[in-house]
């Protein structure tokens, strides 16, 4: 048996035309504001990235790089001038942050409605609540990837291992939202073999290669490869080893399966926000 690879570059694609589509037909184009603090090479990169997406879908993308040093004072006195600004529709802050800014602090003071990577206490709180206003983006890839391939998570045994604020925890209660049977495994957890091979669907986000192995798995079990590790060959990999395809029904690649549903998603979140913006001030 080989796994069927889930093709996350190809629904990120027809994600981004379904974006495309919808910006055309709002009154104003949409506005996303991406803040970068330093230069972190891994994170120039990522914010890069967005606003190719961003031009690719017609949706505007302001692109705020300040200095290394700057205080948490400066980031804030930002975010707040963007959290009044009527043409401004979306807010991110790239992470990680320098020292000197707390990450919660910066977090907490962007509007929730202009939240577009839904970290803010309030967006939290409505995910855990089942009622939410943006979907984190990560996880609401990985639930995007698993509709298009049919596998339906109510009634199944879900493990999720990584219990991270931006992919474990809240992927752990998409996956509740969506009536599975969910196990949340961190470092802590005694057995992980045992607890991911009970797993109908198996969603690692632990940032460890080669941490799932292929006696680990369930045969016929959905496995959702969502780390981006750098090899000993100095390639990108996920969690989960090859052998692994051998085992599982369903896989995700790494590069090519989570990673490019995550970006499409700021889209769908941003393009969510203006719709709602534009909503309020009709
Ligand atoms: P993190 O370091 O904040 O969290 C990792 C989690 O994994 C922790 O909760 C930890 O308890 C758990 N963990 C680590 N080692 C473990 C082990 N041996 N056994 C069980 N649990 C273990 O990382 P994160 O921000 O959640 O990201 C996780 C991975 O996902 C990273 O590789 C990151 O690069 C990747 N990531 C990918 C995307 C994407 O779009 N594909 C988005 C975000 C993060």
């Amino acid at each position: 048996m080989s796994a069927i690879m889930m093709d996350g570059k190809a629904l990120a694609a027809s994600v981004k035309r379904d974006v495309k589509e919808k910006v055309l037909t709002l009154t104003r184009q949409p506005t996303l504001a991406v803040i970068l603090v330093g230069d972190n090479p891994a994170s120039s990169i990522y914010v890069r990235y967005k606003a190719s997406d961003c031009a690719e879908c017609g949706i505007r993308c302001l692109d705020y790089r300040l200095r290394a040093d700057t205080s948490e004072t400066e980031v804030l006195a930002l975010v707040g001038e963007l959290n009044r600004r009527d043409d401004v529709d979306g807010i991110l802050i790239q992470l990680p942050l320098p020292p000197q800014i707390r990450e919660q602090v910066v977090q907490e003071a962007i509007n929730p409605g202009k939240d577009v990577d839904a970290f803010h206490p309030e967006n939290v709180g409505r995910i855990m609540q089942f009622a939410p206003r943006f979907l984190p983006c990560t996880p609401a890839g990985v639930m995007a990837l698993l509709r298009r391939y049919g596998i339906d998570p109510a009634g199944r045994e879900c493990v999720v291992v990584g219990r991270s604020n931006i992919v474990g925890k809240p992927m752990a209660l998409l996956l509740l939202q969506a009536h599975g049977t969910v196990t949340v495994c961190h470092t802590r957890t005694p057995d992980l073999a045992s607890v991911c091979r009970r797993a109908d669907i198996l969603i690692s986000a632990a940032g460890l290669p080669g941490l799932i192995r292929s006696d680990m798995v369930r045969r016929g079990a959905a496995v959702v490869d969502v780390a981006i590790n750098r090899g000993v060959d100095g390639k990108l990999c996920g969690d989960v080893d090859a052998a692994v395809a051998d085992k599982a029904s369903y896989l995700t690649p790494v590069p090519g399966g989570v990673g490019p549903m995550t970006r499409a998603m700021l889209l769908v979140n941003t393009l969510r926000a203006a719709q709602m913006q534009q909503l309020l001030t009709r």
